[in-house]
């Protein structure tokens, strides 16, 4: 069986990271998308439960998708999950040369892994965790952004977390 893990901070989901889900389902048997908590950032907006939770809502039409969480590197996650395969979503020329260094390393930590690079859609080309927040902030129509099942919890949380989460 092909399985793939797609890893990243999914704070929250957008609808350019489904995109990037519907797209690598389709090609792969079993898609784990891994909420990866990394101690070196900031808490973030939502707690890794609930981004799990919301990712779960705009995928529950894909069977072949599941959601988890991990702390830790995502090589060892891998590793552990018996998956060859990690994919990453490429926005710009910007994201290219961190995202290679970063599939040298996983690599060179468990050399059965691969990193498949799936290319945005233009329209998702801007779409970032970041800007999502900061327009929810400013009151923004965010059905362009995030996926319509989670826009009002999207409004809420930055309701209540006023800027600490920035
Ligand atoms: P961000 O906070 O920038 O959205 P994440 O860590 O949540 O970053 O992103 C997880 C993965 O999804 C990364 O491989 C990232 O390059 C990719 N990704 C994020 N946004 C998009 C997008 N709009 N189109 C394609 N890939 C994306």
């Amino acid at each position: 069986m092909r399985r793939a893990i797609y890893p990243g901070s999914f704070d929250p989901v957008t609808l350019g990271h489904l995109d990037i889900i519907k797209r690598a389902a389709a090609i792969f048997d079993e898609l784990i998308v891994c909420v990866s908590v990394n101690s070196a950032k900031n808490m973030g907006l939502f707690p890794p439960e609930e981004r799990v939770e919301l990712i779960r809502q705009v995928t529950d039409d894909l069977p072949n998708v599941k959601v988890d969480c991990a702390q830790g590197l995502v090589a060892d996650y891998a590793k552990s999950h018996r998956a060859r395969v990690l994919v990453k979503g490429l926005r710009a020329v910007s994201d290219y040369e961190s995202e290679i260094q970063m599939a040298m390393v996983n690599a060179k930590l468990y050399p059965r892994l691969d990193t498949v690079f799936l290319y945005t859609r233009p329209k998702y080309a801007y779409l970032s965790s970041t800007v999502v927040k900061e327009l929810a902030r400013y009151g923004a129509d965010l059905s362009d952004f995030v996926p319509r099942q989670i826009i009002g919890r999207v409004r809420e949380k930055v309701a209540e977390s006023g800027r600490e989460y920035l």
